[in-house]
């Protein structure tokens, strides 16, 4: 039995339409700043807005959301002994110092900046599971996810990938922020699901932090030119400000996944492309002039 918990923030019902009738999958509409009372044997815990601009629409919720949810699925966890998988993130690196980023670094992050209330929410949740589980012993999982995508994002998510191709399909301009020479590694979502499968039924001395990301990494301009080639678009590139303390580089060092779990991510760029650019021609095809790739609103 599945138990779906989700406030729809960023979420949607139509991502999860086809499993509604499914006699083993239920949909409960919840926010996990507050308590939730239901009986679990296993809780994945992946509640937070994920892009910039939506974790900065209201950032002290999103503090709320990782902070005060994780109190709240630990104490369910606690109470019900289930174990508890957290959704952790690059961003606990914050500006990465070492490159790429094994486990062991403890990051370099502003405390204080327009990204800090997503870096140490997260942050405050991996303290928090960690003294849940040396203070009441609670079984844990901690995966330190890296920038990922694939078929189901929303189109106006934000992010860089479905940005890019939702620019690609509707022919506007390719939004490279800053010079494009950023990197970022980016991960199938199928191989980064597998992975947490993998975390969960690992022995329960694999407690994590442990890196899931695919280490293949790019820089925004090749992402942009690849999206543009993979379309046939017309689309131009064009460049907006840097965000404020946007990461410059981000790689994962995955060899603890590949060494304890026996993962590693399968799908390369490429083919994880092309089945998200069938997504979002799709979508765009269906919706038309309401998805116009931009964020919020
Ligand atoms: N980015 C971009 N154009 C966009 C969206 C994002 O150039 O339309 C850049 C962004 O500045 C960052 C990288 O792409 O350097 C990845 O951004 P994203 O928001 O996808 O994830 P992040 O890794 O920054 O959380």
């Amino acid at each position: 039995m599945v138990l779906c918990v989700d406030n729809y923030f960023t979420g949607s019902r139509m991502n999860i339409e086809h499993l509604l009738r499914h006699d083993r999958f239920e949909l409960i509409r919840h926010d996990v700043t507050f308590p939730l009372f239901v009986e679990v044997d296993e809780i994945y815990n992946l509640a937070c807005p994920a892009s910039p601009i939506h974790y900065q629409y209201d950032p002290v919720q999103t503090t709320k959301t990782s902070v005060h949810g994780a109190i709240n699925m630990l104490g369910l966890a606690k109470r019900t002994k289930a174990k508890i998988f957290q959704a952790s993130t690059s961003e606990v690196y914050g500006n990465p110092t070492l490159h790429p980023q094994p486990e062991s670094y403890w990051g370099n992050v502003n405390p204080i900046g327009q990204r800090s209330c997503y870096d140490e929410g997260k942050r405050c949740a991996e303290t928090l599971f960690f003294d849940y589980h040396r203070q009441h012993g609670l079984r844990i999982k901690v995966a330190r996810i890296f920038n990922t995508y694939g078929p189901r994002m929303h189109p106006n998510d934000g992010r860089v990938v479905s940005n890019f191709i939702v620019q690609a399909l509707r022919g506007a301009p390719l939004t490279i922020y800053g010079d494009g020479s950023q990197t970022r590694s980016f991960c199938y979502v199928d191989d980064l699901i597998d992975g947490f499968i993998q975390l969960m039924d690992s022995p329960d001395s694999m407690t994590g932090p442990v890196n899931l990301g695919n280490p293949a990494e790019y820089t925004i301009r090749e992402l942009a030119e690849l999206v543009v080639r993979m379309t046939g678009s017309r689309s131009e590139i064009i460049h907006k400000p840097l965000p404020m303390d946007d990461p410059e580089r981000r790689r994962p060092d995955i060899t603890l996944a590949a060494t304890q779990l026996g993962w590693k991510p399968r799908v390369s760029l490429a083919q994880g492309l092309e089945k998200t650019v069938a997504y979002f021609d799709w979508l765009v095809q269906k919706h038309g002039d309401t998805c116009t790739g931009t964020g919020l609103g």
